[in-house]
This record gives structure tokens, sequence and C-alpha cells, in this order.
């Protein structure tokens, strides 16, 4: 089995794990040293004071694809 390490969670890093742990039979592991994500695209409506900047918050485990190290 081929192995695979992404440097950074963000949605780049959690997009490509998620794709590739779907596609392929890769060990993919994944180096992310931040707690949390955030959802930037909502942070334009947390300045029109449309959406809730604890909103745009996730801890980083909880969106983590499943399989990935
Ligand atoms: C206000 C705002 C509005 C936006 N609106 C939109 C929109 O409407 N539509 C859209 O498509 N895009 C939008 N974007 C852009 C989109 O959010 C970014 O393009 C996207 O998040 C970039 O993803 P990324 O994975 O490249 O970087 P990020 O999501 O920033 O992730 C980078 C990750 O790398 C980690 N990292 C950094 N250094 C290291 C290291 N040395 N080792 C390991 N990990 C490391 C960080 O902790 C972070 O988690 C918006 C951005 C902002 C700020």
């Amino acid at each position: 089995m081929k192995n695979l390490l992404i440097i950074g969670g963000g949605t780049a890093g959690i997009m490509t794990a998620a794709q590739l742990l779907k596609q392929t039979s890769f060990n993919v592991s994944l180096i992310e040293p931040a707690e949390y994500h955030y959802y930037q695209p909502a942070w334009t409506l947390v300045g029109a004071n449309a959406y809730k900047y604890g909103d745009t918050k996730k801890s980083m485990s909880s969106i983590m694809p499943k399989g990935v190290n």
C-alpha cells in the first residue's frame, strides 16, 4: 500500500484527503497543527452582520475524514 502525507488540513488538505480515501487505497496521513477549522467564506457574512463568527468555527477533529491518520 502506498503512503501519502498531506501537510495542512485546511480546505485543500481536507478535500484532497477525502477524495484520495474515496478513490484510492492509499494510506493517507495529514499534519495539521490547528485545533479548529474556520469556514472562511462565511466571514464575509460576519462582516455584514448576517452570520455569527462562532458558527464559522469547528473542531478540526470533527471535520477530519474518517480513515485519515
Ligand atoms: C473572508 C474570506 C472569504 C472567502 N470567500 C470565499 C468564497 O466565497 N468562495 C471560495 O471559494 N473561497 C472563499 N475564500 C477562500 C477560501 O476560504 C480559501 O481559498 C481556502 O480556505 C484556502 O484553502 P487552503 O487549504 O489552501 O488554506 P487554509 O484553509 O487557510 O488552510 C491552510 C492550513 O494549513 C495549516 N498550516 C499552515 N502552516 C502549516 C505547517 N507549517 N504545517 C502544517 N500545517 C500548516 C493551517 O493551520 C491551515 O489549517 C474566502 C476567504 C476569506 C478569508
